[in-house]
């Protein structure tokens, strides 16, 4: 390719909407244009790296033995409807109707294609494990596209099914996939972390996210500093924290004026906030008032919570809810309620405390001196917080640090979910019709090379690693007027590509600052520079881009197997 001919525009000014530097860059580059509200093109650049990419995955996926396979990305709602998915799955599934009127997604998912493809198809043990992945578009109608590549609407993904006749069986093929994933994303460049992940509605714990550290991830994420100990920090496990040991008081009940904030009764009784106790009201898809109380200084971790009562999502109370449990908004609290009118869920780290303050169910009311175990009324005792750092890992006597993360891929033990809803099962050596067990292994490969952009850039643009580089080599001519020189630059253009090198020309008639200016913002990993100068010295100057590190290699002798070296060297 020669620059003169690479459809490649690229951008003074980038639109005020892109905060991340990945989105930025990629705009700037000229990688990929937007046409509306979280869709793209991918113009040469990006699609090369696409396709790099999804190489990897290729190679790595088939490695397991995994085949490929495509599946159409319109899906009728009747499977949907069968699994239950079809009225969960909420905005964010884009639905559409043919001409006669028959609904029909936009697949955001295909557990439920797959599903209903193999139960017809697959019937024997003989024909377990089998594993059979795609890549493809998904489309997820997400309310508020942003970031790029990073959050769109439509994104390419790579999914992946597998099928087992027992848990077992499950364990083993999850463990490939996610060894697999270790492959990948090292063959990426990326720098990553698999964290645990909360696997919701299924239970178990048979979720991994595949997170690439960088301080703009959307995803929070706690990491023990003595052992591997990492999680997604909606999932991460909180130990109960202990408190100082303290002698009952007896209970006694204050007026707070206004004080409908823990830090405002905090402030206005003078109480420390590890003595306090704050409470917030959900609902759920089933319906019911579940009350929850954590110490002042936590946050009640919703995901928990909506796992502890079994349904599949929560949101704030109405006032009306909460009052008629026999409490008010503000000044909620654990004592004197009636456990058949609510649910009440106790952080465990509260029932180590003493002489707390909480609300006493009453306008301007809380109480002093309450005492948990003596005086607090409830459905469950259990972890409801999230994690923070500095907590003790539940794992060792570590403790816990934070980072924030990109989900660039999950692994998920479905276990039976899919298979019982749709009835995919298959007979086993003595004949019997068993359910299959099944796992989804997701990645998101445009989010990858977002991810690789986020981590890896400085001020003059993009450093691309070399195996996911749309090309690894710019050869880059001074003066294309000087013809011993810009003949020598196409020589090596040449010779590169021809030995498997990916290499493009920089032929355009431009200045030179403006083409160097281009390969470090475009991210090349070689830089190689022809000119009348370098001639003189015998030599083309040879730049590496992550390292900034600059070299002549001679023109005679074996250029190819050293510029082959620097290569094998770098990023
Ligand atoms: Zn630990």
């Amino acid at each position: 390719m020669r620059v003169s001919q690479l459809y490649a525009p690229t951008l003074r000014e980038v639109p005020a909407e892109a905060v991340l530097e990945s989105h930025k860059l990629m705009l700037r580059a000229g990688y990929i244009r937007k046409i509306a509200g979280g869709l793209y093109s991918y113009l040469p650049l990006a699609w090369k790296s696409i396709k790099k990419i999804e190489q990897i995955i290729r190679e790595e996926m088939d490695r397991t033995g995994a085949q490929e396979i495509m599946m159409p990305i319109v899906q009728p709602s009747e499977i949907w409807k069968e699994s239950g998915r079809w009225d969960v799955y909420g905005a964010e599934m884009f639905r559409l109707k043919d001409r006669h009127g028959r609904e029909f997604c936009l697949g955001p998912t295909h557990e439920e294609m797959i599903t209903t493809l193999v139960k017809n198809e697959l019937h024997s043990y003989r024909q377990l494990p089998t594993n059979l992945y795609q890549i493809q578009s998904k489309f997820r109608d997400e309310k508020r596209p942003r970031f790029g590549l990073m959050r769109s609407r439509e994104f390419i993904m790579k999914d992946a099914y597998s099928f087992d006749a027992d848990e077992a069986g499950l364990d083993a093929s999850y463990q490939k996939m996610y060894d697999a994933y270790e492959r990948i994303f090292d063959r990426c460049g990326l720098k990553y972390r698999p964290v645990e992940a909360d696997p919701g509605a299924i239970g178990g714990n048979g979720s991994h996210e595949f997170m690439g550290i960088a301080d703009s991830g959307e995803a929070g994420i706690v990491y023990c500093d003595t052992c591997d100990y990492a999680a997604d920090v909606e999932k991460a496990e909180c130990a109960a924290l202990p408190a100082p040991d303290e002698a009952p008081l007896p209970l006694e009940k204050k007026n707070t004026p206004g004080c409908n904030t823990i830090e405002a009764v905090c402030n206005f009784l003078h109480a420390p906030i590890l003595k306090s106790v704050k409470a917030v009201a959900f609902t759920s898809d089933k319906g019911g008032l579940v009350l929850c109380f954590v110490r002042g200084d936590h946050e009640v971790n919703e995901i928990k919570v909506t796992n502890a009562i079994g349904a599949n999502e929560v949101m704030m109370a109405p006032d009306e809810m909460i009052q008629e449990a026999g409490t008010v908004p503000g000044f909620m609290g654990p004592i004197g309620l009636d456990t058949k009118k609510c649910t009440i869920l106790i952080d465990s780290t509260v029932m180590n405390m003493h002489n707390v303050c909480c609300g006493a169910n009453a306008v301007d009311t809380h109480y002093v001196n309450a005492e948990p175990s003596r005086d607090f009324v409830y459905t469950k005792v259990l972890d409801i917080r999230t994690a923070v750092k500095g907590d003790k890992c539940p794992h060792c006597e570590g403790h816990l640090k934070e980072a924030r993360g990109i989900e660039v891929g999950q692994v998920f033990k479905l276990y039976k979910k899919y298979s019982e809803a749709l009835g995919a099962t298959f007979l086993d050596p003595d004949g019997r019709e068993k359910p299959m067990y099944m796992g989804s292994y997701g990645i998101g490969v445009g989010r990858t090379l977002a991810a690789v952009v986020e981590q890896y850039h400085d001020e003059n643009g993009i450093i691309m690693p070399k195996h996911v580089a749309p090309y690894e080599v710019i050869v880059l001519p001074v003066n294309v007027k000087d013809a011993d020189s810009f003949s020598k630059a196409e020589e090596i253009y040449e010779t590169l590509n021809q030995h498997g090198i990916e290499t493009i020309l920089d032929d355009r008639d431009e200045r030179a600052g403006v083409k160097f200016k281009d390969a470090d913002l475009i991210g090349y990993p070689v830089r190689i520079v022809v000119g009348p100068k370098t001639m003189a010295r015998n030599a083309m100057e040879c730049k590496v881009r992550y390292t900034g590190e600059m070299k002549d290699i001679p023109l005679e002798g074996d250029y190819v197997k050293a510029i082959r070296e620097v290569l094998d060297k770098t990023l």
